[in-house]
């Protein structure tokens, strides 16, 4: 049993839809007070009122920094401070390198890997102000542990993700702030769903537990790593892919 992480003040980029909708539902669920945000205002608070609890929207672009830091100050303002912020928002078109534009490259890397910085530099006066300051990352096992085809900006950024994470936590680290990141394998989601039933279907068929990862999975890890049993793990990553990574080759499925 984790201590609660009721009344905490909680910043969830990318929360209008999947992934980020589920962290802010499952913290939501445990009474913290949650800032619901993402670019389009009025999805954001669609989000917000279909978890409830208290939750309300904000409307940031995490690639803009002055954003990040009326994000910031939303949720000083709205929860009188800030104590975790799960940098999650996250773009993930596919295009191989031969096709791709290197603006699509600009975007990817701009969103994913200096929408953490930005996000983690806005916030971070206010993390200052908790005596439980965390910052969780949604990185990706694409990237940082394998590879596909169409995906080299997003495995780039995903990586690059890491390697900030693992310079910033020794920063925050003064200030008892952690920094920690979730991996996840392929989680039911609507970006992840536009990307086919035959996607989803091969997908399935090769992880070991057999079916797709859900929201509240990557929720779930992050209440872990806000939690104050959590407080003394930093710059480390946990995946969460229904053990996806690990088979050696097809057989090892049969
Ligand atoms: P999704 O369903 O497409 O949702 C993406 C969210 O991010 C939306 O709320 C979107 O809202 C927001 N967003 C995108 N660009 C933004 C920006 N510049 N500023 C602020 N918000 C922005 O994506 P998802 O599948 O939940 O993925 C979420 C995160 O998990 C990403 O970092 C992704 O890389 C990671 N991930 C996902 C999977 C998976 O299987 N789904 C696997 C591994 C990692 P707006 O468009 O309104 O801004």
């Amino acid at each position: 049993m984790l201590t609660p992480i009721s009344g905490r003040s909680v910043i969830v980029t990318g929360a209008s839809k999947g992934i980020g909708k589920g962290i802010a539902r499952v913290f939501a669920r445990q009474a913290a007070k949650v800032l619901v945000v993402s670019r389009n205002l009025a999805e954001a608070e669609a989000s917000a009122a279909e978890i409830g609890n208290g939750a309300s929207a904000f409307s940031a672009d995490v690639g803009d920094f002055d954003q990040c830091r009326a994000m910031a100050e939303a949720a000083l303002e709205r929860h009188g401070g800030l104590d975790v912020l799960c940098a999650n928002a996250g773009v993930y078109p596919q295009t191989v390198i031969e096709e791709m534009d290197p603006s699509e490259w600009d975007l990817v890397l701009g969103t994913n890997l200096k929408g953490n910085f930005l996000s983690v530099k806005a916030c971070l006066p206010a993390l200052k102000g908790s005596d439980q300051g965390r910052v969780i990352l949604t990185s990706s096992i694409t990237g940082p542990v394998t590879g596909f085809p169409g995906w080299s900006h997003y495995g780039a950024s995903k990586s690059g993700q890491l390697g900030f994470m693992r310079t910033a936590c020794i920063e925050l680290a003064r200030h008892g702030i952690t920094v920690n990141a979730v991996l996840p394998g392929n989680i039911i989601t609507e970006g992840l769903e536009g990307l086919g039933e035959d996607y989803l279907s091969t997908m399935a068929a090769s992880i070991p537990l057999k079916k797709l990862g859900v929201v509240e999975d990557i929720g779930n890890a992050a209440l872990f790593l806000a939690s104050k049993e959590a407080a003394y793990i930093t710059g480390q990553t946990i995946i969460v892919d229904g053990g996806q990574i690990l088979p050696e080759s097809l057989e090892a499925l049969e």
